[in-house]
Parts: structure tokens; sequence; C-alpha cells
């Protein structure tokens, strides 16, 4: 049995696998680890992910999604093309690249997997990534919170640091996580966990853009989609570039209209832009100190995630931590290597026997209730306090408020606020109760967390009526008929590899096959086999090569062609695209 780890992120996506002793990152189609989390769908309606899709976010933004982690576990939805797609139906095609790069790369099925998911994920955001993960046909064998992830690797690849408390903040695309962990020997404890879930590197993109149409008077709202997708991607080029040590500035460039609008972006100005979003990130930072059993005696900050090698970042919080922070060695890969060592652990491996990781349940839980019938708004009765190690379950007896009452209805919340109007509801039981006078009747709620971060609900009443829940958000709650139907839409468009077949180069390479009659004409005869053997055999990394062999045959016969005065009499590899009456090259 295969199982790998996945570190489903904002930005990117990636896999890992526990093998021989070795947590291994699986590398995808394009030659790397990391996948974009990015999706379009071509004109012919099959879909491509990856790279290749996040390139379509330039020249076709209206069929091409990217950042849409953020709203898992949400009612939104965006079309592509003519397509509605929800976002854990655009997740399902990226894990199912994955999937198959991970069979590919193991030579066997696979149909397992830990997922890692930001710490902050609410119930609605986790069962949404389990039902992404059904829908690619993976089952998931245990959601971990990234952090944590994170936390296992480090430890797991430094066994000889020394025993202790670390902070792990995790600052990526869209999520920032913060968690305090302790260490001792082989046990991982994760004691408190603090993070925001739409705080990342997409936030100081945006930062730069916004500045950008405000110097050079240009109204954001007033911009092509094209050109709005341009100029995000400008700037987080330019934000990128910044993190080079030799890179003091970077000039961004948009060509919009009839006019090209600039701006340089140097590492005062990114600074200074940045200053919102890491006050933010000091928020969170706080909140994870303010559990002072936990912050006490804290040894090192680690940094993970690509925004942390953002070397302003590094000045904000030494500055505030009076310290500087350790960055990880492997800061975007760290969490899908410590997802793999979880899917080893899982496996049951050998050499991961002795580990144990405790975590936290991030946020508190609850019911809402009325002191007293006088009582104007519910507040929070809080069954699982938040930082409560995992897996718990807690009970509390309700009554009832009135004389001959006959429902007890409860609702549930997740949130630090004291009244229940400022925290998230997650769903609600109801249950008879014999009638009698108020306070005489009662039901017991019993809140179970497991190590998933998934709650469980049971409710029993004094009268003996039971009813159970887990939460889910109702929408994702899909029948067997509903889940068949959705993974049957999803398995019916067809995924097509980053590898397209370069039209044009096919065209031109053709064109010369007629056109020469020499060696010439068997060379290519030779690369075009390759290319169309790589193609049908989908293998993209073989493409990519038969690809360049091609172009480069392409490029030498048409230079060639060029320079011979009898092709050029009749204008050959002047006019190439002109559809013109070629003689043979005999
Ligand atoms: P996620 O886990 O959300 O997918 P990652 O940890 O992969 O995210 O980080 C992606 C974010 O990191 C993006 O916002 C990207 O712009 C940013 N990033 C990546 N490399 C760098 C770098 N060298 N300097 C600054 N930001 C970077
Ligand atoms: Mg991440």
């Amino acid at each position: 049995m295969n199982i790998i780890g996945i570190d489903l992120g904002t930005s990117n996506t990636l896999a890992c696998v526990f093998r021989n002793g070795e947590a291994v990152l699986i590398p995808n189609g394009e030659g790397g680890y990391l996948t974009k989390s990015a999706v379009s769908v071509m004109e012919d309606g099959t879909i491509i992910t990856g790279r290749a899709a996040k390139e379509r976010l330039l020249t076709h933004p209206d069929r091409t999604a990217a950042s849409y982690k953020v709203f898992m576990g949400t009612e939104w939805d965006t079309c592509l093309g003519q397509q509605y797609f929800k976002p854990e139906e655009l997740s399902a095609f990226v894990l199912r690249q994955i999937k198959q790069d991970a069979e590919k790369f193991l030579q066997e099925p696979v149909e397992e997997a830990v997922i890692s998911v930001p710490a902050y994920f609410n119930d609605n955001q986790r069962c949404a990534t389990k039902l992404a993960a059904q829908l690619a046909g993976l089952k998931v064998s245990r959601l971990i919170n990234e952090p944590s992830a994170a936390a296992v690797y480090y430890r797991w690849s430094n066994p000889d640091a020394e025993d202790g408390k670390l902070m792990i903040v995790d600052f990526g695309g869209g999520t920032l996580d913060v968690s305090i962990v302790e260490c001792f020997d082989n046990i991982i404890e994760i004691l408190c966990i603090a993070g925001d879930n739409h705080l990342g590197g997409d936030d100081i993109d945006a930062a730069i853009a916004k500045h950008f149409c405000e110097v050079n008077h240009l109204s954001q709202t007033a911009l092509t989609p094209e050109e709005k997708a341009a100029l995000m991607r400008q700037a987080e080029n330019a934000k990128t570039a910044l993190s080079e040590p030799e890179t003091d500035s970077s000039l961004i460039k948009l060509p919009a209209g009839e006019k090209e609008y600039m701006l340089n972006l140097d590492r005062e100005l990114l600074a200074k832009l940045c200053e919102p979003v890491f006050k933010r990130v000091e928020k969170v930072l706080r909140r994870a100190l303010e559990n002072k059993k936990a912050a006490r005696g804290i040894r090192r900050v680690v940094l993970v995630g690509g925004s942390s090698r953002m070397p302003v970042f590094h000045d904000f919080l030494e500055k505030l931590m009076s310290a500087r922070p350790v960055i990880a060695a492997d800061p975007d890969k760290i969490v899908a290597l410590g997802a793999g060592v979880c899917a080893g652990i899982k496996e049951r491996r050998e050499e991961l026997q002795d580990i144990v990781m405790t975590d936290v349940c991030p946020f508190s839980l609850g019911v809402a209730t009325y002191n007293s019938q006088i009582d104007r708004e519910p507040h929070m009765a809080v069954l699982i306090p938040r930082s409560s190690m995992l897996p718990v379950s807690h009970s509390s007896r309700f009554y009832t408020l009135h004389d001959g009452q006959e429902h007890l209805r409860f609702e549930f919340y997740q949130g630090e606020d004291y009244f229940v109007s400022g925290n998230l509801k997650l769903g609600e039981l109801k249950v008879r109760v014999p009638r009698g006078i108020a306070g005489s009747q009662w039901a017991e709620v019993v809140f179970t967390y497991d190590i998933n971060g998934i709650l469980h609900v049971g409710v029993e009443s004094s009268g003996g009526d039971k009813r159970e829940t887990v939460i889910l958000n109702p929408n994702l709650h899909l029948t067997d008929e509903e889940m068949k139907e959705a993974m049957e839409r999803i398995n019916s468009i067809r995924l097509t590899t980053e590898a397209h077949r370069d039209e044009q180069l096919f065209a031109q390479a053709l064109s010369l096959y007629e056109r020469l009659g020499d060696e010439r004409r068997a060379a290519l005869s030779r690369g075009l086999e390759l290319y169309c053997g790589a193609q049908d055999a989908q293998d993209i990394i073989a493409v990519r090569r038969a690809e360049e062999y091609l172009k480069e045959l392409v490029e030498r016969f048409r230079e060639e062609l060029s320079q011979d005065p009898f092709a050029q009499l009749y204008g050959l590899g002047m006019d190439w695209d002109e559809d013109t009456e070629e003689p043979e090259d005999e």
C-alpha cells in the first residue's frame, strides 16, 4: 500500500513519499517538485494544471483559476470557459495530476494520502479538502496541520538539535500559520497554534499592484483582466527579485492601452508596502505568545513558506523579537516533507516507529447558550478550549429554561468571542425532551475533536432522544449518489499534460520535411517520431526533450535554407507563415 504526503498549498502543491528511510519528494511532469496550484480550461474543454495553467492566467484569465484555496469550504465558485467550478473541484484537478505523477514515480497505484491543511482551517475547510481528495480518487488517511508537518520534518531532519521549544512561522502565498512546538527525544508536542487564513505573499503582491496604480494614476478596476493579471505577475516577480541579496531594486512595467506605465520597486518601498501585511503578522504572533505557558522559553524561531524568503520579513521579525530567525533549509518544501514523514508513519515504516507527535485544537469549540430567560444574546459555553491536546472529548449538560419546553436546540460554534455572534457557526442539532418545569429536563452534549481536526457531536436528552453528527457544511455533505455524480463529472473532464504540442513548431517541421529531400529529411523524420512518441506516451519530460531537439533541427534547417540563394529566390525562410507554393529541394 502506498501512502503519499501532499502539501496542498495556495500557490504550490507538492507530494512526498517515505522510502528507504528518507522523505523523497515526488517530481512532477515539469521536472520540478512545486506544481503550481492553478487550473485552466483549454478551448477544447480539457484541463491543464501546474505551471502551464499559471501562465495562462496572463493570456486567458477568464479560463484560469489560482489561489482558490482561500475559498475552500465556502459557497464560492468560478466560471472558467463555460463551466462553473467549486474550489474543491479545482483542487481535485491538481490532486489528480499529483496522483498521476506519484504513480508514475512509484510505478504503482496510489490511493491514499496524508494531506496537510492550514492549522487554522475550520471544519468546513477541512471537509472540503477531504472531498477534493475523494474527487481525485484519493482516500485521506489523515489531515495534518501544516505547521505540525513542518515541525515533524524539522525535528526529524535535525536529530542532533537540542531538546526545547521552537516557534514555527509558515508564511506562504495565502495563509500564515504560527505554532509553538516542544521537542523532547522523539516526541514532538504541538503546544499552541495561531494563524490567519487570509494572509500571505498574495497580499504583498496586491499591495505592490495597488501602489503601482496609485503612482501611475491608473484605476485598478479599469484595467482589463489580462492587464490586471500581468500587473500581479510583475508585482510578484519584482518582490521575489528583491529577495536576492544582489538586487536592490526592480522595475515593474505595464503596457496598458496606448501607454507603458512604470514603477521602480526598491527594498525601502517594499518594506513600506509590506507594513500593513506585517502588522497583521504581528497580531498573529502576539496571539501565539499570549499563551504564556507555551511561549515561555522558546529557543528558536524557524521560518518556513515561500514568503519567508523575503529579507524585509527577516528585518521585521528581528526588530519585533530582538533575535534573528532561522530560515528552514527548504522553506517551501518542508511542509510536504513533513507530510511525507507522516505518510511513512501511516505506512508503519520501521524507521519512524518511535516518533510521537501530538497536536492541538487551534480554536475553542462550544455551544450557544442563554444563562437565563432574560438573557438577550446567546454566548459561548466552551466545551473544548483552544490548545486542547488531540484527540479530545468533553461533555456538558444543558437544562430547559421554560416550563413545558419540548425541545432543546443546540447551535455549535468555533471561536474565541464571548458572544456567539462573533464566532463561526458549524452546525446545529435539536432533541426532544419530556415536558416538565424549567430546569428539570436536560440534554448531554458530547464534543469529540479527532486528530484530523474534525468535530463530532453527540446529543442525548433526558427523554432518551439521541442525535449524532459530524460537523459538516451542509452544502458539502453529499449523498453517495451525489458524490458519484460529482466524481463522474470531474473524471469526464480530460486532464491534458503540460506538454501541449507546439503546433507552430510541428507545422514548421512538417513543412520543412516536405521541402527537404536529403539527410535533413531523415533527421526531421527522427525528430518528429520522437516528438509524437513522447506525446502518445504522455511522458512530459520526454516531450520537452524531443521538443528541444526538434526546435534545434527546425532552426538549423531554416537558417540553412535562408542562406541558400536558391531557396531565397522563392522567399523561403523569410515569409515563413505565408502559404506560398514552394518547390522541392531536390
Ligand atoms: P503556499 O504554501 O501558500 O502554496 P508557498 O510556501 O509555496 O505557498 O509560498 C508561495 C508564496 O511565496 C508566494 O506568494 C510567492 O510569491 C512567495 N515567494 C516564493 N519565493 C519567494 C522569494 N524568493 N521571495 C519572496 N517571496 C517568495
Ligand atoms: Mg504552504
